[in-house]
């Protein structure tokens, strides 16, 4: 900026900020509502086991659907409900919606499907987060084992003796437990040896990259013999290709995630794709060596 124009370079500068300062106090106060509105739902989206090609699990992932905007994706309220505090009646309303749902597609009639649900660093730290939890399978009649929870690296970047606590009492509840976004943050698997995870799901950002450049296929094929060695199971997130799946499957991964076979969906049409026995073609199978 010129120097005469500086207090105007300035000026903009702040209004753009206001804007946004605006916006996200905006947001905020609208979110405190969205909860007792009815105005969150969930989507589903399928896992696939690599070997069978059927539907193995499913991901509940949160949506807010505001009156008169439209739908606004996770990744733009949830760092505010972190912030606020709302991620805890939200993470409770997530938990007992998707639990519930998992016991209504089996009394529905189809085979019982784990559902995993996303708990947020503030959820796992602030609350008897197992206490809640095993509230929540009994209210809903849940099989623990139905159950899998998702948690970031960041949710492990915590006093270890903490964590390795926590999630040794959520395990003993009999959930599973995965590391979700794996490989983004600054943990390595030998840091989670002593830990009770049993899945790893491999950031969608490496899948971007396996069928374009040696470091992303390298960097992918030692997530997977890691964790084999340390016999946790893993799940490929964001799979949008058969490229990435032949990579996957020659690679043995065991599982994916992703728009090549599925978008995330209502519950109803989860329970039409389980009744139509949808599942990935043949040729995308991994195949017994
Ligand atoms: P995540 O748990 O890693 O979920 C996977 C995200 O990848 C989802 O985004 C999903 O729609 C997207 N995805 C799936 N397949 C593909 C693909 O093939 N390509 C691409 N590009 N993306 C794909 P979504 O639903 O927008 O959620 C974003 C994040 O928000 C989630 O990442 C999770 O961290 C958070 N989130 C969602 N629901 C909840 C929730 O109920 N509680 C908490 N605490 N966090 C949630
Ligand atoms: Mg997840
Ligand atoms: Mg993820
Ligand atoms: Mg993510």
């Amino acid at each position: 900026c010129a120097k005469e124009r500086g207090r105007n370079c300035y000026s903009f500068y702040t209004r753009e900020l206001g804007t946004r300062v605006e916006e996200q106090a905006e947001l905020e106060n609208a979110l405190h509502q969205a909860l007792a509105n009815n105005e969150l739902e969930l989507h589903y989206q399928p896992k696939v086991d690599l070997k069978t090609g059927q539907i193995s699990g499913v991901e509940a992932l949160i949506r807010w659907r505001r009156p008169g905007i439209g739908v606004i994706p996770p990744d733009r309220f949830i760092p505010i409900a972190e912030e606020t505090g709302l991620i805890l009646p939200i993470g409770e309303w997530v938990l007992r919606a998707a639990c519930a749902q998992a016991v209504a597609w089996h009394r529905e009639g189809h085979p019982p499907i784990p559902v995993a649900v996303n708990l947020s660093a503030r959820q796992f730290r602030q609350q008897n987060v197992a206490d809640m939890v095993r509230a929540t399978l009994e209210e809903t009649g849940l099989a623990p084992a139905r159950l899998e929870l998702e948690l970031t690296e960041s949710v492990l970047m915590q006093d270890r003796n903490t964590i390795a606590h926590t999630l040794r009492e959520l395990k003993a509840l009999g959930v599973m437990l995965s590391l979700d976004d794996f490989g983004t943050g600054y943990s390595s698997l030998s840091y989670l040896k002593d830990l009770p995870i049993d899945v790893v799901k491999i950031d969608k950002s490496f899948l971007s990259d396996v069928t374009t450049s040696a470091e992303g296929a390298s960097l992918t094929r030692s997530i997977i013999a890691m964790a084999e060695s340390l016999h946790m199971a893993t799940v490929a997130e964001g799979v949008e290709t058969e490229g990435q799946l032949s990579f996957l499957n020659r690679h043995r991964c065991h599982a994916m995630q992703g728009y090549y076979f599925s978008h995330p969906v209502t519950g109803p049409e989860i329970a039409e794709m389980l009744s139509a026995g949808t599942e990935l073609p043949e040729h995308c199978r991994r195949r017994e060596l």
